[in-house]
């Protein structure tokens, strides 16, 4: 890879980190949260609280010990409806 190349990805990076510090700071107004710098967000999302126990921002396998998260749910029933044997492809087209 060239120099120029390595100035290319870098600049894109810097690019897209900013982009994602911009959205976050427009959905905080949104929200009337008070208005900070931009680089507040470059790792910290606006509507996180923060506090790690918090159960609408927190990780599930954390704080509900014992449920499954979404993707297992849906993983879980996707294996049921397979033991089944209905086929289910998902598609709109297969309903009547
Ligand atoms: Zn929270």
């Amino acid at each position: 890879m060239s120099a120029q190349d390595f100035k290319t990805k870098h600049s894109l990076r810097r690019h897209h980190s900013e982009c994602k510090q911009l959205q976050q700071q427009k959905i905080a107004r949104l929200h009337g949260i008070e208005d900070t710098s931009k680089h507040y967000y470059n790792k910290h999302h606006a509507l996180d609280c923060g506090n790690p126990q918090c159960p609408v921002c927190g990780n599930p396998r954390r704080t509900h010990k014992h449920t499954l998260t979404y993707q297992e749910q849906k993983f879980y029933q996707y294996v049921e409806d397979k033991d089944d044997n209905t086929p289910t492809s998902g598609n709109a087209t297969d309903q009547p």
